[in-house]
């Protein structure tokens, strides 16, 4: 019977998630509906469906948006292939890309336009590395785990450069890059990491609490890296996991003979999903809910300058 559950801290939304969901509610208000989103803003199912109802429109592509409407690019960034045809098509873009990914994508270019072949460190088909890949698609290669980096070949006279996507395992992500410098020892990387900080502080977090929990209960959607990542993280230490989207999804078989159970959520799942399985806890008798805060965080990020622009401009008006 479970008698405690502990809640880490940080948790859930990180500021690239905040802006992207601020982005296109502002542009709804703006605007009105529909405001056209490129792919999932954020990789949660119940943002998703809030801002449905609100009359934001999920398109695949940015081909299938109309010409001259108003589409929101998600935060997990783009290729430059996206921006000229909504260039084309004279879409009305707001770029809600995470700037830490920016970041990522600046590199990308910059090795490659330095004579780079850059070593991109990530899952394929994710939509962040779709993106990076697009910036230089020529010089780019993918390795998505240790195995590859073993296997990678590259042209003798390369020169090399890696970077990485930012939702991976911090831990994974030190020994891929042991491997690449270990194989190729002139590669160079960024001055500092990738792996933003909203992910190394919930993987530090869950990380720290393993040894008080039975099992750990990570909330996020299925398509969520970073929530993946924090399921890995307690697998790694020997520590049963689930991810699930909310409550309705737990079962209570999970927790026989378990007395503590950790609580934790990816970097796009809101809060009031942890409220929900607080709740589901609740109502079984736990009366412990506590806290296990690691680290508080104060990052924000400014909404994407055009629409800045436009919302000062809204104002402006008579
Ligand atoms: Fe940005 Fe990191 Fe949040 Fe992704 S998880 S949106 S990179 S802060």
């Amino acid at each position: 019977m479970v008698e405690r559950v502990l809640l880490a801290s940080p948790r859930g939304f990180c500021a690239g998630v905040e802006r992207a969901v601020e982005t296109v509610e502002q542009a709804l208000d703006l605007y009105g509906a529909p405001v056209y989103v490129r792919k999932q803003i954020i990789h949660n199912i119940h943002v998703v469906r809030d801002l449905e109802a609100r009359g934001a429109i999920f398109v695949e592509e940015e081909t299938e948006v109309p010409e001259g409407a108003t589409i929101v690019y998600s935060a997990h960034g783009v290729a430059p292939s996206v921006h000229a045809n909504s260039a084309r098509l004279q879409h009305k873009v707001l770029d809600a890309t995470c700037p830490l990914v920016t970041k990522v994508h600046v590199q990308a270019r910059r090795f490659a336009a330095a004579g780079y072949t850059v070593v991109l460190i990530g899952h394929a088909g994710h939509e962040e590395v779709v993106g990076t890949m697009g910036e230089a698609p020529e010089s780019t290669v993918l390795v998505q785990d240790v195995a590859e980096a073993e296997a990678l070949e590259l042209p003798e006279a390369a020169r090399a450069a890696y970077i990485t996507q930012t939702t991976l395992s911090v831990d994974e992500t030190v020994e891929i890059i042991g491997v690449l410098r270990r194989r190729f020892p002139e590669i160079v990387g960024p001055r500092k990491e990738d792996i933003c900080y909203a992910t190394s502080n919930r993987q530090w977090a869950v990380k720290e609490m393993l040894s008080e929990i039975d099992m750990l209960l990570v909330i996020g959607s299925r398509n969520s890296s970073n929530s993946n990542r924090l399921v890995d993280v307690a697998h790694a230490h020997g520590v049963a996991a689930h991810l699930i989207d909310d409550e309705s999804e737990i079962d209570a078989r999970w927790f026989e003979g378990m007395r503590t159970v950790g609580v934790t959520s990816g970097a796009s799942a809101p809060e009031r999903l942890v409220v929900g399985v607080c709740e589901w806890f609740r109502q079984r008798g736990v009366e412990r809910i506590e806290p296990f805060q690691m680290a508080s965080e104060d990052v924000t990020f400014r909404l994407p300058v055009e629409l800045r622009r436009e919302l000062a401009l809204a104002e402006a008006r008579p």
